[in-house]
């Protein structure tokens, strides 16, 4: 047998792959998609089966060993890969790899392996029965009767009174695996969809279009429209995958579907451990599970025969995966469902711009939900004039947003305070010369954090303990400009002493479990008033929460992105759809310097058409999505000069081949140098789809080989 080997090196000719022998003892263990080690010059690389062939050829050389004891690339997974390298311009090893769940891609070393524990099972019952009635060892009774009744892990059992019985040949210990995820039971709940829902169902599962966006508000229980529309698929035998957004895998969702649903569930996100993923893969290829919910990866699911898949917050950036290969979990799921022809249903309560136009021009089904289920009530949203304030003395919060918060003190109800900005001040200035505290490897400022006492950079992990000393005139007269998470919690403190805080950013998350145990003491009501990033926009239902404060609304606003007012409107109503989602009515109070930018004043109101009306208008007058697409190419090298010279090149090179297409640039990149490397960018805004792509993969091959620079390329980029 020979089989044709993907190496996992880029070898600059297109994807090719390489023949191998098969030695006679490895021949069970070949299968599509699986991965060998094999010789390479010098080299020992890991690579993927793509082709197996019966023929012999001698003259080849073996494969060395194989790596994976399943095969989670299938072919459909496979043929899948190949369109995503296409489409996503990067290398298809690459693609390949990174559709492999985490862990599996390590070095061949530390590629995990089951979890087997040793169990105990008794030989013979006649025997052992017999026995019982002789002994008088009183530990030696106890285990049989245990195991009488069923086999147990040896670990539950007394090891000598094991261990004598096994050499009296009564017993007989034996490894079995053991999945590390361990799954609570739960009660279940059964809910029934009121009127809007089920009516909201039956367009879905009536629809002829192949993709649905259900737009509802936040709390109309879309919910439990997909756990319905599951239902249906597994009566019919078939699978189910759902992203969330990574922030929103808490432990609340799971456990909505596992109280929901008979079956087992996989669950898959970054959180997990390398043992805990593959023991969750496991599950999905021995067909022990048949839904699946996780994070942006989870979309290659190794399932063979998909029902339906669902993404819940479809507007959420994460989908886009913000490295190579840059592909988005949504237009691969779009690719998986015409394969198996099962729906994709988007759903969010803010929905991208480019996905609403194409509801509304039909090519959508687009299903509505205006109002809250179970009678809840939209809360009431204030916004604040943040100009005015300051006038008044009041520079982190207004006079509305105290009193509401004292109020929500006396009454015991809970607080959500939104800062998107991480830390304690958002940069440090010199209040004497006016220069500002740098990276040294970056073009960017660092930012403050009291925890550590450190100035950190968040683009370079760079970090050096705080100084008051100004580089630049050397004079101790360095400040803390502006405000973080770190700062409005101390501030909060110092007007509220006895209020009992907690912060949720990414400094306070880092160590697996903290997300959860965060949200769990707040869900307690170990604490009055959680404090955070937008880390704590999404997804959560915490029914005591009738207050949530949104500190500065314009930190998005102020990014030079054509999306920062689409992100802005996101972020303000899903942190808005955090409060009153039970009987409590609730209130939103933002506080802004741009009251009047329509992106924060029509938050006010919940109705995101509204919102479209306006924000259409601009993206039109301007040529954007969904006018038209686009693709950045960024280009990184370490001498100045030479990456110019290299984007010039590439640019005149496009400029050329495009017709009606419009390529802008190169220019400095948005952090013109990041780790010593300094970037350029070329943006093209384009119609035509494949013929840019194409062009795309083109200048890949010609730029390949350049050892100047390295060219990266960003097909409808989450941000610009
Ligand atoms: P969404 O996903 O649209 O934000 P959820 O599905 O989380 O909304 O529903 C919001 C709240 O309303 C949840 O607490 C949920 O349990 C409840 N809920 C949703 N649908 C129903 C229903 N038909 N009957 C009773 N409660 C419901
Ligand atoms: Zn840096």
């Amino acid at each position: 047998m020979t089989i044709d080997v993907l190496v996992e090196i880029n070898i600059n000719k297109k994807d090719k792959t390489f023949s191998y022998n098969v030695p006679e003892t490895m021949i069970n263990e070949i299968y599509l998609g699986k991965r060998v080690l094999v010789p390479f010059g010098k080299q020992t690389l890991e690579g993927f089966i793509l082709g197996i062939h019966d023929k012999q050829d001698t003259d080849l050389k073996d494969i060395i060993k194989v790596i994976d004891k399943d095969s989670i690339l299938n072919k459909e997974l496979l043929e899948l890969g190949k369109r995503i390298s296409e489409d996503s311009v990067t290398n298809l090893v690459s693609v390949y790899q990174s559709m492999l769940p985490k862990g599996y891609k390590a070095s061949i070393k530390n590629t995990v392996k089951e979890k087997t524990v040793l169990y105990v099972k008794l030989n013979n019952i006649n025997n052992v029965k017999e026995y019982l009635t002789k002994t008088k060892s009183k530990n030696q009774i106890e285990v049989l009767n245990k195991l009488l009744i069923n086999d147990l892990p040896l670990r539950d059992l007394n090891t000598s009174s094991v261990n004598t019985l096994v050499e009296k040949g009564l017993v007989t210990k034996y490894s079995k695996e053991e999945y590390r995820l361990n799954n609570e039971s739960v009660d279940k709940v059964v809910t029934k969809l009121n009127t809007d829902q089920e009516n909201a169902y039956n367009k879905i599962i009536n629809s002829d279009k192949d993709v649905i966006l259900l737009n509802g508000v936040t709390g109309s229980g879309k919910t439990e429209i997909y756990m319905s529309l599951i239902d249906k698929v597994l009566s019919e035998g078939k699978e189910a995958i759902v992203l969330v957004p990574e922030i929103s895998l808490t432990p609340q969702i799971i456990q909505r579907f596992r109280s929901h649903f008979k079956e087992e569930i996989a669950v898959l996100h970054s959180a997990l451990s390398d043992g805990e993923r593959y023991d969750e893969y496991r599950k999905i290829i021995r067909k022990e599970v048949k839904i699946v919910i996780g994070a942006r990866s989870a979309i290659f699911a190794p399932f063979t025969n998909i029902g339906i898949i669902i993404i819940d917050e479809e507007h959420s950036n994460t989908y886009k995966q913000d490295h190579n290969p840059r592909y988005n979990a949504i237009e691969v799921a779009f690719l998986r469902g015409k394969t198996y022809n099962a729906k994709v249903v988007l759903g969010s309560a803010t929905p991208t711009i480019e996905s609403y136009a194409r509801a509304k021009k039909g090519y959508y089904e687009l299903v509505e939900l205006k109002t809250r289920a179970n009678n809840a009530v939209l809360p009431l949203v204030n916004i604040i004039d943040m100009t005015k304030e300051i006038r008044k003395g009041n520079k982190m919060f207004s006079k509305e947003l105290l009193l509401s918060i004292e109020d929500r003190l006396n009454k015991q109800e809970q607080i959500l305070l939104l800062i998107n900005k991480r830390g304690y001040s958002n940069y440090l200035m010199c209040e004497f010369c006016g220069s500002v505290r740098k990276c040294p490897n970056c073009d960017i400022t660092l930012t403050y954090h009291k925890t550590s006492d450190m100035n950190r950079c968040h683009y370079c992990g760079y970090a050096e303990n705080n100084t008051k000393i100004c580089s630049d005139c050397k004079k101790d007269s360095l400040r803390q400009m502006g405000y973080g998470t770190e700062k409005v919690e101390e501030e909060l403190i110092k007007l509220f002493p006895n209020i009992r805080t907690l912060r949720m950013d990414i400094d306070t998350t880092t160590k697996k479990g903290s997300h959860e145990e965060i949200i769990k003491s707040f869900m307690n009501h170990e604490a009055d008033a959680l404090i955070g990033t937008q880390m704590i926009a999404k997804g959560l239902d915490f029914p005591l929460v009738t207050l949530v404060g949104v500190i500065n609304a314009d930190t998005i606003l102020n990014l030079p992105d054509f999306r920062s007012c689409e992100r802005t409107y996101d972020l303000l109503s899903q942190v808005s759809g955090r409060a009153g989602r039970s009987s409590l009515p609730g209130k939103v109070i933002i506080q802004t310097y741009n009251p009047d930018n329509y992106s924060i004043k029509l938050s006010k109101t919940h109705n995101y058409e509204e919102f479209y009306n306006e924000e259409i208008k601009i993206r039109k007058k301007l040529y954007y999505p969904p006018y038209s697409f686009i693709a950045l190419i960024k280009i990184g090298g370490k001498d100045f000069k030479e990456t110019i010279n290299e984007s010039n090149k590439i640019g005149d090179y496009l400029r050329n081949k495009v017709e009606k297409e419009i390529v802008l640039g190169p220019s400095v990149g948005s952090v013109s140098r990041i780790n010593n490397i300094y970037y350029f960018e070329i943006i093209i805004k384009y119609r035509d789809k494949q013929k840019i792509i194409d062009l795309l993969n083109e200048i890949k091959s010609l730029t390949e080989n350049n050892r100047k620079i390295k060219v990266e390329f960003d097909i409808n980029p989450n941000s610009l």
